[in-house]
């Protein structure tokens, strides 16, 4: 069995799955915020129980929104102040007697989405989440890539690329990111980054989703808006597709349900990539919020 757990500020998901990856057990229950010893214990719990139903000891993946210390194991998550500087890793360790993965929430993500049936077959799946923030992870012969330092796929925090700059004009706004960068896509490219963006330009605070309605009904400023955005968001995803040349990218986050991307990505994005390159399968993310939970789970699943 693959047990995974998907940590949140507020909520743990934990999900059970079989050998032919199958879910067959679900749990929800509140995050113990700012208690590190009964988030140990409320793991623990959930996994014990799970193992006496299913007569077995299961394989522990979890899903954290934070980095891994990639020397000394320690969690940089802000989102969970309790586990903040902890070595969840080794201490959840030392109370079950079996090895524990963890990794980024993100990478979670593209690993439950490179685990789908359609995807099994292709060779590197790039994850993209439009979401409170922008991230992503990179799932590379069915593993995730995390890199030296576990920061692969924290792409919202490369910086605007200089074409993407020109694009906003000479009144581009150059927005503080929470890393302490200037200029970071997580800004721009996110869903709260294209509200930002409108409010920039046209004064007015709007949410994404009325932006997009008064898109579809034709009203000037959203459809520039709409267009300004699209191009941005091709030339973001061509630089980081030059650099990393995905064979799928998967998109997930709120923003990735808006349906004009996924026409106006090939036709936007062949201008800003080498000639030799094609633009990859983008596709919209399919299991939704369950997708940390399945990523987490299959951590441990070895090709
Ligand atoms: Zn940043």
């Amino acid at each position: 069995m693959y047990y995974g757990f998907d940590v949140g500020g507020t909520k743990i998901e934990f999900g059970a799955f079989n050998e032919k990856l199958e879910r067959v057990a679900t749990e929800r229950v509140p995050t113990p915020g700012d208690d590190y010893d009964k988030l140990v214990d409320t793991l623990v719990s959930i996994i014990e129980k799970a193992d006496k139903e299913f007569a077995c000891e299961g394989y522990v993946g979890i899903g954290i929104p934070g980095i891994e210390d990639a020397e000394n194991g320690t969690l940089l998550t802000s989102n969970i102040p309790a586990a903040m500087g902890r070595n969840l890793r080794k201490d959840l360790e030392s109370r079950l007697g079996r090895s524990v993965a963890i990794d980024n929430d993100a990478n979670c993500f593209a690993l439950s989405e490179a685990w789908d049936e359609a995807l099994q077959g292709e060779k590197s799946v790039l994850g993209l989440i439009l979401g409170t923030g922008f991230g992503g992870g990179l799932v590379y012969d069915g593993q995730v890539f995390s890199g030296k330092n576990h920061v692969a796929g924290e792409l919202g925090h490369t910086r605007m690329p200089i074409d993407g700059w020109f694009h906003l004009g000479e009144n581009a706004p150059l927005f503080d990111c929470g890393c302490k960068n200037k200029g970071c896509i997580d800004n721009y490219l996110s869903g709260r980054g294209f509200e930002q963006l409108y409010t920039h330009y046209y004064g007015e605070q709007l949410k994404a989703i009325e932006i997009i309605t008064r898109h579809a009904e034709g009203e000037p400023k959203a459809v520039e808006h709409v267009d300004r955005f699209m191009e941005l968001l091709a030339i973001c995803f061509a630089n980081l597709f030059t650099g990393l040349d995905p064979h799928v990218v998967v998109l997930g986050g709120g923003l990735s349900n808006f349906e004009l991307i996924y026409s106006e990505m090939p036709k936007r994005l062949p201008k800003h990539l080498l000639s030799v390159s094609r633009v990859p399968m983008i596709i919209k993310a399919k299991h939704g919020d369950a997708g940390g939970v399945r990523g987490a789970a299959f951590l441990n699943i070895k090709q």
